[in-house]
């Protein structure tokens, strides 16, 4: 049975909704804690109780007794926001437990055994299959048995506390092939196959399954790996092909006739050649859609199926760590992080986030100026399959990283973009609303620039009214930029116009001023701010620099 201990209201009213969704399973002990806890522990193999952590501790501790005979505990806050594994985790099944509460009561599980901490998650991320002995592989890393990678290829997963090198029996195998298991291995099945499909019309779904299956089989082929169906144009409706893409999940690719008749396969038809325009279907779509054919076509009534293997292709993920702050990091940019094995980053970003890092995470991070080479290495990480993040500090693509990087970049990667807060937007908030109507962005680093670009720039700001950002304003070798530039902005703007300063948003040793364009202090600016000068309709209300919208209240 399932025990519900409640003492509240809100906890009578979460126990409530458990014994609804488990009529017949569980026990609701009311009254005091002190009674009602050690009652369920006696009666129940299973506990919820809706009271705080530390209240239920102080009363279970005693009757304490092993992790394989005492009941599974789980605490609810007063909320029903966490769901606790408290005692008896793995042996009792108190994880499982809180899963199952959290789901019915739309609650978050918290767990802490270690398993989920260094098992194997960064594998169920990746949404490949794995099969084979994953509980017996978990407890070794968990152990600190050693662990064996053994992969086909280079694929972009995740660090796991593995080694290519390590003589142990337990192995973690990343391949499409078929493999004897034993207890000891775990098979990861990365995205490697492709089929191309061709068929007469009237195909049943049921042919062309047993075709490809056959196909696999022979190869020696796991038919996780397959990622997608592929065919010709003429084909993308024919219901049979499009049931089989269907059953397995697989998305259907076509192609037009004369792009698959422009590649060279070995077994042409000049059957497939009067019909469809292409001496062939399946090989061709196969090569089309992958890289190499690994799986000549076969042939059955109706169908024909090609395989070819797809070659890896590595990941690489522009990620924005924020102005400073870590509450405005992105949960987006901390799953990114989490999910490379290779981060890539000026030295100080990296820092700020290296505990996010998942144990075996390769860091290269180097010193300021090395733009050109961290922007390579990452590049030819990628390329080499690998998972690959490159951090800058705000926005990703904003002055930074991304750019140099997708300069290189070709299409043999994937490129995932997660924008980062700005030390524009950061400045903003603390000023108050700066950029409510149209505005620029202007850096005033002359070192890739000429000044007589920026200088242009800021004249068509000022002339456009516009409210200005300055980044990179003023650095101990770059003084009179600022002052120019501000000079110009004086030619078609009051003396009196609004203009914060912002050093260091969100970081530790944050500095905000508020002025005016004829009294800013130069000495108060630096490398680490942004300079916003408001447009001619910036007005300060209540200490706040605000830039109307421009709607008819106001
Ligand atoms: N990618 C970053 C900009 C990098 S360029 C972004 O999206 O914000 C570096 C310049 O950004 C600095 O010279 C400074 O002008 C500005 N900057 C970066 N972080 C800042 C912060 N926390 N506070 C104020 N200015 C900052």
């Amino acid at each position: 049975m399932i025990g519900l201990i409640a003492v509240t209201a809100a906890g009578r009213a979460g126990a409530a909704r458990l014994a609804a969704a488990w009529p017949g399973r569980t026990l609701t002990f009311d009254g005091p804690a002190r009674q009602a806890l050690p009652q369920a522990w006696a009666q129940c193999e299973e506990l919820v109780c809706f009271l705080a952590v530390g209240a239920t501790v102080r009363i279970l501790a005693p009757l304490l007794t092993s992790k394989w005979a005492d009941p599974a505990v789980v605490c609810v806050d007063e909320s029903a926001l966490h769901v606790v594994a408290l005692v008896g985790g793995h042996a009792a099944g108190a994880n499982e437990l809180a899963a199952r509460v959290a789901e019915v009561l739309g609650a978050n599980p918290v767990i802490t055994t270690a398993t989920d901490a260094v098992g194997l998650p960064g594998l169920d991320a990746l949404g490949w299959p794995a099969e084979g002995a994953l509980g017996a592989v978990s407890r070794a890393l968990l152990d600190g048995v050693p662990v064996r990678l053994e992969a086909d290829a280079t694929w972009p997963l995740p660090p796991l506390p593995v080694s290519r090198e390590a003589a142990s029996d337990y192995r973690i195998v990343v391949t499409d092939r078929l493999i004897p298991l034993g207890g000891r291995t775990v098979v990861v099945r990365p995205p490697s196959l492709v089929a191309g499909v061709g068929a007469s019309r009237g195909v049943s779904a049921e042919e062309v399954l047993e075709l490809l299956t056959q196909a696999l089989v022979v190869a020696g082929l796991a038919v996780a790996c397959v990622t997608a169906l592929a065919t010709v144009d003429a084909k993308a409706a024919e219901p049979g092909i499009v049931e089989a893409a269907r059953q397995g999940g697989w998305p259907l690719v076509t192609y037009p006739a004369s792009q698959l008749a422009a590649v060279e396969v070995p077994n042409p038809s000049s059957a497939a050649l009067a019909a469809v325009g292409t001496a062939s279907v399946a090989e061709a779509a196969a090569l089309l859609a992958g890289d190499e054919l690994i799986v000549p076509k076969r042939t059955s009534a109706k169908a024909t199926v090609a395989l070819a293997r797809v070659r890896p292709r590595g990941r690489l993920a522009l990620i924005g760590l924020g102005p400073g702050a870590r509450d405005l990091l992105t949960p987006r940019a901390v799953a990114e992080l989490r999910r490379a094995s290779v981060v890539v980053g000026l030295d100080q970003y990296v820092g700020q986030i290296r505990d996010l890092l998942r144990p075996g995470t390769r860091v290269l991070a180097s010193g300021l100026g090395a733009e050109q080479e961290r922007a390579q290495a990452a590049v030819a990480e990628a390329r080499e399959g690998h998972a690959v993040a490159l951090v800058g500090s705000g926005d990703a693509g904003v002055y930074a990283m991304a750019s140099p990087a997708l300069g290189l970049a070709g299409e043999d990667i994937d490129v995932v973009g997660v924008p980062g807060v700005t030390a524009s937007l950061a400045a903003a908030a603390l000023l108050g609303a700066p950029l409510g109507h149209d505005h620029a962005v202007i850096s005033l680093s002359d070192l890739h620039t000429p000044w007589a670009v920026i200088e242009g720039r800021v004249r068509a700001a000022a002339e456009g009214d516009f409210a200005v950002v300055f980044y990179n304003p003023r650095s101990s070798e770059r003084g009179w930029q600022l002052p120019a530039a501000l000079e110009i902005l004086a030619r078609h703007r009051p003396p009196g116009t609004p203009v914060g300063v912002v050093g260091d948003a969100s970081r530790p040793g944050q500095r905000v001023v508020l002025t005016t364009l004829a009294a800013l202090d130069p000495e108060t600016v630096d490398m680490r701010s942004v300079v916003i000068v408001g447009s001619t309709s910036t007005r300060l209300v209540a200490g706040r620099m605000v830039t109307p919208r421009g709607y008819r209240w106001q």
